[in-house]
């Protein structure tokens, strides 16, 4: 008998005639998040993904699986050829093991027949084998509506039984749905945000605004752990690392104390702008969530976003910290963002922020600076990395 790992997709299934389009990126990002363990057998058939497990670890392979955009869920399924009673025995066994680790007391039987041979219709395989599990075992009753536990029965040339379940993270394959260009901060939000954006199927690439040799290597190699993890989901993208410090220098030289934040912040959105614009992205990502610090009150989000026409996706806008906290601990990114390094931000940073500025009052600080030159040296300036595992 042999095992076979068997994906389930969620929300590809609703795409109607676009399905194969997210089907084929969904195998492909399959494929390689497994590569690495060796040439394995990966295949998609009526609306599942199959990966034979061969001699392979298959909890390896669920881990990574795991991790890929787009999975729902994750079941481990013994395949074995077509013989009604050895798929009642393997149902039994199934029920039994998961009843044993669970203390399940309700299940019902799902059936797909693909071979349309077979004499039994989906709806009598699992009334048949439902009675057969009644019949052999005690203790456990069906309830078709809300089972505990769940036997699936695919009736093909082969016959596949399984019965747990792990779930993926859902969303959508990378790559369906567009890019944007993620504002990544040392912190914790805006890698969280990244990872939001991507699992919706955005292709993500990032910039970091640094403010060397104030703020020191160590920063920005925090920074590059950072994109490293989220590149486990989104896949190998590049990273634009920016100096801010000629800016913020001007800023503080010209401009009164408490706008440094917001002026620095209106710059940020620019820059990132101009790098998407020439890349062809069509959006940016920041990890700003309202009245977090004093540049995320609504008022300074409404002079922030000003900055910009394209636009602005903030997925954690009405999110609460611990709830974003929560993410950041299951997508691997708290760790690493709580560690004590120096952002930009904090170099200049004004004894009383602003928390209520006025955009005309802000675009007259502007006007004393040459915005458009302080940018195009910033880009010219700029450092790419490649980003991969
Ligand atoms: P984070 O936890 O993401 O650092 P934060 O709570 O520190 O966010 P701010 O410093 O106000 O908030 O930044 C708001 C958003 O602006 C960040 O989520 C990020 O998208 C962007 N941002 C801030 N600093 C930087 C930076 N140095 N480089 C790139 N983007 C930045
Ligand atoms: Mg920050």
């Amino acid at each position: 008998m042999d095992k076979i790992i068997v994906i389930r997709y969620g929300e590809i299934m609703l795409k109607g005639d676009n399905k194969r389009f997210f089907e084929d990126k969904l195998v492909k990002h399959i494929r390689h998040a497994v590569s690495d363990l060796g040439k394995l057998k990966i295949y998609k058939k009526d609306s599942r993904i199959y990966i034979d497990v061969e001699d392979y670890s298959e909890k390896q392979i669920i881990d990574r699986v795991k991790k890929v955009f787009g999975v729902a869920l994750i079941s481990v399924a013994k395949r074995f050829p077509m013989d009604f009673d050895v798929i009642k025995q393997v149902a039994l066994e199934s029920l039994r093991e998961q009843i044993s680790l669970h203390q399940y007391k309700t299940f019902k039987v799902d059936s797909k027949r693909v071979d349309k041979k077979f004499p039994l219709t989906s709806p009598e395989i699992s009334k048949e084998i439902g009675g057969y599990l009644l019949e052999n075992q005690e203790g456990i009753k069906v309830d078709v509506h809300n089972p505990e536990v769940t036997i699936y029965v695919e009736v093909r040339d082969e016959a596949f039984v399984f019965a747990d379940k792990i779930h993926g993270l859902g969303g959508l394959p990378i790559g369906t749905n567009g890019k944007a260009l993620l504002l990544l901060s040392g912190g914790i939000d805006s890698p969280v945000a990244g990872w939001m954006v991507g699992k919706r199927g955005v292709e993500v690439e990032a910039v970091h605004f640094h403010s060397y040799p104030f703020t020191s290597e160590r920063a920005k190699e925090k920074v590059m752990d950072l994109a490293k993890i989220i590149s486990v989901y989104v896949g190998k993208f590049k990273l634009y690392s920016v100096n801010l410090l000629p800016i913020q220098q001007e800023i503080n030289e010209k401009c009164p104390e408490e706008e440094m934040t917001i002026l620095s912040r209106r710059f940020m959105m620019r820059i990132a702008e101009a790098i998407a614009e020439k890349k062809g992205f069509n959006a940016l990502i920041t990890g700003e969530s309202i009245g977090q610090v004093a540049s995320q009150t609504v008022e300074s989000l409404h002079v922030t976003n000003s900055a910009v026409s394209m636009p602005v996706f903030r997925p954690l806008i009405a999110m609460d910290k611990v709830d974003i906290i929560e993410i950041a601990k299951k997508v691997g990114t708290f760790e690493t963002s709580i560690l004590p390094f120096e952002d930009c931000c904090t170099v200049f940073l004004p004894k009383r922020p602003i928390t209520k500025p006025r955009l005309e009052k802000i675009l007259k600080s502007e006007e004393g600076l040459e915005a458009q030159r302080l940018i195009d040296e910033a880009l010219e300036n700029m450092e790419i990395e490649e980003i991969t595992l």
